[in-house]
C-alpha cells in the first residue's frame, strides 16, 4: 500500500503552528464558552445588573438608553454584558437593535476578539453577511473563534468557495482549525468539489497527528467519495483504524455514485462481517443507486432483504423504488408499490406523489390518476408545485383539459414547468388559440416563457397544419420573446414541415439552421435524412453526412443507421458498405440497413454473405432481416434456400411470418417463373393475402406472359383496391390482350371512363446539383428534328440488344409518336454535355415501360455510364447493359 502522507505542494505552505498546538495532546476540543476574567474596579456594578435585568425582560430600547447614559458618564460595561446584549439580538433576530448596540461599542470596558467575534455572529445570524465580513476583516486580532464564526457564517449561506478561501487565509494567519472546524471546512470542500484543499487538510491531519478523530476522518472520506476520487477514498478508508457506520456509508455511497454497484454491494456485505450492521441510510443508498441505474428488480430484491433484516423501509426507500419503476416505464408496478407503501403506514412525500402521478401519465390511466389526486388533496400536497405540475401534465396528456386547467389555476406559485405543461396540453389537443392566449398571459406573469414554451407552441401549430403561424412564432421568439432559439426550435420547424409533406421546405430550414450556426443534433439528422432518401438528393445526403462528422454524431448508432439507409436509397451503395465496415458498434438495424441496401442494388451475393456474418457475430435476425434475405435469394434465383429461410423464421426464430414475408416468397417463385407454385403458395397462406401479394403475382404473370393468371391476380387486386386507377388500367390492358370482353369483366362496374384514364409520366433528374423536370408528350410537339433522330437511332440499336419476351402491359401511354419522360431526360443529359456523364440519377412517378428499360440498359453500355432510376414500383441501377432489378419489376 502506498504511503498515505500527502506531499503538500499547494500554497499556502503548512503554517507554523502556534505554540499552544505544538503538543498534539493539548489539542483538545475547546470549551463552548470562553472564560475571561475582567477587572471591574472602575465599574459600578449596578449598571451591569440593570442592563441584564432589562435584557432579560426584553426592554431593549431602555437598555440602549442606559448604554447611552453610561457613555455620557464616561463609564463602561463588561464585555460579557455587551455580548449578552448581542446574543439577545440574535435570539430575537433584530438587526436594528444589533446595529444600535454595535454603534455603542466604545462603551465596552475591554475590547477583545471575543466581543468582535460576537458581532460577526450577530450580523451573520441576522442574515447580513456583508456587515459580518466588514467587522471580521477590521479585527486587529483573529483567534480560532473568530475564524470559526466567519466560516460558520459563510457555511450557512452556502458560500462553499469562500469557506475554502477563509481556510487558506486562517492557515496563513497561523491559526489551525480544530476538531469542530475541520468537518465544516471539509463539508464546503465536498460541496464545491475542491479536491486540492481536501488533500491539504488530509496532510495536516496526518502531520499533526489528528487522525484519531473519527469525525474528522469520516469528513475527509466523505469528500473524497463525493468528489468522485474513489481511489483516494478507498485507500483512506482501508487505513482508518476505527470505522463506524458513517465511514462505511460514505465509501459505499461513493461507489454507488460512480455506478459501481457491484463493489458497493461487496463492501456492504463486508460491513456486516466486521460487525457493523447496515442501517437504514446504507440500505437506502444502495437501493437508490440500483434504481438510478435502471436495475429496479435488484433494488426491489434489496428492499425485501432489508425487511428480512428487520429494518423497516421509510419514505425514501419507497420513493426511490416508485420513481425508479416509473422512470423505467414498468407499467403498473410503481402504482402497486405506492399502494403497498400506504398500506404499510408510511406517509408519502411530494416526490412520491409526483412519481406515482407520472406513472399514471405513462399508463394514460385517468382513473388511477384521480385516485392519487384525491390522496394528494387529503394529504395537503396540492400546493406542492411539483405535484401540481405532474397533475397538469397527467390531465392534459389524458385529454382532460378542464381538469388540467382547474389544477393549473389552483397552483399558487406556478413555475415555468406548470405553464409549459398547460400550454403543451392545449397544443396537443389542437387548441392552439387557447395555448396562444396562455402564452400571452404567461408573458405578463412573473414567469418568463422559455425556449421550451415557444417550441411547444411551434410544434402545436405545425401539428394543426398551420405552418405560417408556426413560422411567425419562430420568428417572434427572439425578437418579441427575448428567448434564444435552440436546436429543438429548429427541429420543431423541420419535423413539422416533414409531417405536412413539405420536404423541400424542411430541407430549406435545415440549411438555414446551419447558416445561422445552430448545431443540428441527432434528432435533426434523423428527421431530415429520410426526406433525402431518393435519387435526386444525393448531394443533400453528402451534405448531411458532412454535418454528422462535424458535430461528432457518428458515434450515435441510430444516426449512422439512417445514413446507411438513406445513402442506399439515394443510389449509393459504396458509402453504406464503407460506413458499415468502419462502425465500431452495430445493432440489428445497422445490419438490416446495409443488407436491404445491397438487395436494393441487386447485390444478392453480398447481402447473403452479410447475413452469414450477422449470424456469426451473435446477432439474432429479426423480421426485417428475413424480408431482405428472401428477396436476396429471389434475386439470386436460389429457390430452395429462400424457401428454407422462410420456414426457419417460425421454426428457428419463433417469429410468425408476416405479409411482407409472404409477399417476398411470391416474388421468389414468380421471378423464376414458377407461377403455379406461387399461386399454390398464396392459396395455402394461413392469413388473408393483401394487395402486395396479388401485386407480386401480377408482376410475375406479366413478365412471364401468363395472361390467364394475370387476369386472376388483377381481379383480386381490384377487389382489394377498387379505386386504384392504376390497377384498373393494367387490368384493362390484360383483358384486351387476352381478348376478354370488358363487359363481362369486373371492370364493368367502374365504368369505362375511369378505366381508360391516361397517366402523364413525369421524371426528375439531377444535373449539376439542380433538379430538372421532364414531362412525357407528343414527339412532334416536344422535340426538335435532331432530338427525334437521336432517339430513333438509339431506340433501334437498343432493340437489337434485347431479347425480352415480356408481356407488354404498360401503365403509361405508348406508341410511335409518344415519348416517355425518362427518354427525354436521358437524351437531354447525354446530348447536352460534351462527354457522357459518369452517372445519371432520376426519379419517375410511373412504372417504367419495357421499351425505356431496354433503352436505359443500352445507354449504360454504349455510353459507359451508371443510370439510377427509381420508378413507382422498383429501383433500377443500369450498368454495363444490365439492370439491378434483373429485368423483373
Ligand atoms: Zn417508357
Ligand atoms: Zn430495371
Amino acid at each position: 500500500m502506498e504511503n498515505f502522507t500527502i506531499p503538500c505542494k499547494s500554497s499556502p505552505p503548512i503554517p507554523i503552528v502556534p505554540s499552544k498546538f505544538s503538543n498534539p495532546s493539548e489539542f483538545l476540543p475547546r470549551q463552548t464558552k470562553p472564560t475571561i476574567s475582567f477587572s471591574r474596579k472602575t465599574l459600578p456594578k449596578f449598571t451591569d445588573s440593570h442592563l441584564n435585568y432589562l435584557r432579560k425582560n426584553g426592554e431593549f430600547t431602555e437598555a440602549v438608553t442606559v448604554l447611552d447614559s453610561i457613555a455620557k458618564n464616561g463609564s463602561k460595561v463588561t464585555s460579557t454584558t455587551y455580548m449578552n446584549l448581542l446574543q439577545s439580538c440574535i435570539d430575537t433576530n433584530s438587526i436594528q437593535l444589533g446595529r444600535k448596540i454595535h454603534e455603542r461599542i466604545d462603551v465596552v470596558e475591554e475590547l477583545n476578539p471575543f466581543v468582535e467575534t460576537k458581532l460577526v455572529s450577530m450580523y451573520a445570524k441576522c442574515g447580513f453577511l456583508d456587515d459580518a465580513r466588514k467587522v471580521f476583516y477590521a479585527m486587529r486580532e483573529r483567534n480560532l473563534y473568530s475564524w470559526s464564526a466567519m466560516i460558520g457564517a459563510c457555511l450557512r449561506d452556502q458560500r462553499w468557495k469562500e469557506v475554502v478561501e477563509l481556510f487558506y487565509s486562517m492557515m496563513r494567519d497561523g491559526v489551525l482549525p480544530d476538531y469542530f472546524l475541520f468537518p465544516k471546512i471539509l463539508q464546503a470542500c465536498g460541496n464545491c468539489s475542491n479536491f486540492e484543499a481536501t488533500k491539504l487538510i488530509h496532510s495536516i491531519v496526518v502531520r499533526y497527528n489528528l487522525a484519531g478523530c473519527i469525525h474528522v476522518n469520516n469528513s475527509i472520506l466523505a469528500v473524497y467519495a463525493k468528489c468522485g476520487k474513489l481511489k483516494w477514498a478507498r485507500m483512506f478508508f482501508d487505513q482508518m483504524d476505527e470505522k463506524d457506520g458513517v465511514s462505511w456509508n460514505a465509501v459505499i455511497s461513493g461507489y454507488c455514485h460512480k455506478g459501481e454497484t457491484e463493489e458497493a454491494r461487496r463492501l456492504f456485505d463486508a460491513m456486516s462481517k466486521e460487525g457493523i450492521e447496515p442501517g437504514l441510510v446504507t440500505w437506502n443508498t444502495l437501493i437508490a443507486s440500483h434504481n438510478q441505474l435502471g436495475h429496479c428488480d435488484l433494488a426491489m430484491e434489496l428492499m425485501r432483504r432489508m425487511e428480512s433484516c428487520g429494518i423497516t423501509p421509510d419514505v425514501y426507500t419507497w420513493t426511490s423504488l416508485i420513481s425508479g419503476f416509473a422512470q423505467n416505464d414498468r407499467k403498473n408496478q410503481p402504482l402497486d408499490l405506492f399502494k403497498k407503501m400506504l398500506l404499510s403506514g408510511v406517509q408519502p412525500n411530494g416526490i412520491t406523489i409526483t412519481s406515482a402521478i407520472s406513472a399514471c401519465t405513462s399508463l394514460k390511466s385517468l382513473n388511477k390518476g384521480l385516485e392519487i389526486y384525491s390522496i394528494a388533496i387529503k394529504m395537503g400536497f396540492i400546493d406542492d408545485v411539483l405535484v401540481g405540475n405532474a397533475l397538469v401534465d397527467m390531465f392534459s396528456k389524458c385529454g382532460e383539459l378542464e381538469a388540467a386547467q382547474k389544477v393549473f389555476v389552483m397552483i399558487p406559485e406556478k413555475d415555468v414547468y406548470t405553464w409549459n405543461s398547460m400550454i403543451g396540453g392545449y397544443c396537443q389537443a389542437r387548441y392552439c388559440g387557447k395555448a396562444y392566449e396562455l402564452l400571452m398571459k404567461m408573458q405578463e406573469s412573473d414567469v418568463h416563457p422559455n425556449a421550451v414554451t415557444w417550441n411547444v407552441m411551434i410544434t402545436g401549430y405545425m401539428q394543426n397544419g398551420d405552418a405560417d403561424q408556426a413560422m411567425d412564432l419562430f420568428q417572434r421568439m427572439e425578437k418579441d420573446g427575448k428567448v434564444k432559439r435552440n436546436t429543438a426550435s429548429w427541429n420543431s420547424l423541420i419535423s413539422g414541415y416533414l409531417q405536412l409533406g413539405e420536404k423541400n421546405k424542411a430541407l430549406g430550414v435545415f440549411r438555414q439552421m446551419q447558416a445561422y450556426c445552430v448545431n443540428p443534433n441527432s434528432v435533426t439528422i434523423l428527421s431530415v435524412l429520410p426526406a433525402c432518401a431518393n435519387l435526386v438528393a444525393t448531394k443533400k445526403v453528402r451534405e448531411i453526412h458532412a454535418g454528422v462528422l462535424r458535430r461528432n454524431l457518428e458515434s450515435e448508432v441510430p444516426v449512422v443507421n439512417s445514413l446507411i439507409d438513406t445513402y442506399a436509397k439515394s443510389g449509393n451503395i459504396a458509402y453504406p458498405r464503407i460506413i458499415f465496415a468502419r462502425m465500431p458498434s452495430k445493432d440489428i438495424i445497422t445490419w438490416n440497413s446495409v443488407i436491404s441496401g445491397c438487395v436494393l442494388h441487386g447485390l444478392s451475393d453480398i447481402a447473403l454473405d452479410l447475413f452469414d456474418q450477422l449470424k456469426k457475430s451473435g446477432f439474432k435476425p429479426n423480421r426485417g432481416t428475413f424480408t431482405s434475405i428472401i428477396y436476396a435469394y429471389s434475386l439470386a434465383g436460389m429457390i430452395d434456400e429462400g424457401r428454407q429461410a422462410f420456414y426457419s423464421i417460425s421454426e428457428n426464430y419463433q417469429i410468425i411470418p408476416g405479409l411482407e414475408h409472404y409477399s417476398a416468397m411470391v416474388d421468389l417463385f414468380g421471378r423464376s417463373g414458377r407461377l403455379q407454385e406461387a399461386m399454390q403458395f398464396i392459396e395455402d397462406m394461413p392469413i388473408e393475402p393483401d394487395s402486395s401479394i396479388w401485386a407480386a403475382l401480377f408482376t410475375a404473370c406479366r413478365i412471364h406472359g401468363n395472361l390467364a393468371l394475370a387476369v386472376r391476380a388483377g381481379e383480386h387486386l381490384i377487389d382489394l383496391e377498387p379505386g386504384n386507377i392504376l390497377v384498373q388500367q393494367l387490368l384493362l390492358q390484360s383483358y384486351s390482350l387476352c381478348g376478354k370482353s370488358e363487359d363481362t369483366s369486373k371492370l364493368k362496374k367502374f365504368g369505362r371512363d375511369a378505366a381508360i384514364k391516361k397517366f402523364i409520366g413525369q421524371c426528375w433528374i439531377e444535373v449539376k446539383n439542380s433538379v430538372h423536370t421532364y414531362v412525357a408528350g407528343d414527339r412532334s410537339e416536344l422535340c426538335s428534328n435532331f432530338l427525334n433522330s437521336w432517339l430513333q437511332n438509339i431506340e433501334e440499336k437498343a432493340k437489337r440488344h434485347d431479347f425480352g419476351n415480356e408481356l407488354c402491359v404498360e401503365e403509361e401511354e405508348g406508341g410511335i409518336s409518344w415519348v416517355h419522360s425518362e427518354k427525354l431526360a436521358l437524351a437531354f443529359a447525354l446530348i447536352g454535355s460534351p462527354s457522357a456523364p459518369k452517372s445519371i440519377r432520376m426519379v419517375k412517378n410511373l412504372r417504367m415501360c419495357g421499351d425505356c428499360h431496354r433503352m436505359a440498359k443500352y445507354i449504360s453500355m454504349a455510353f459507359g455510364c451508371e443510370i439510377y432510376l427509381s420508378d413507382s414500383k422498383s429501383f433500377h441501377h443500369f450498368s454495363n447493359g444490365r439492370c439491378s432489378c434483373g429485368d423483373y419489376w
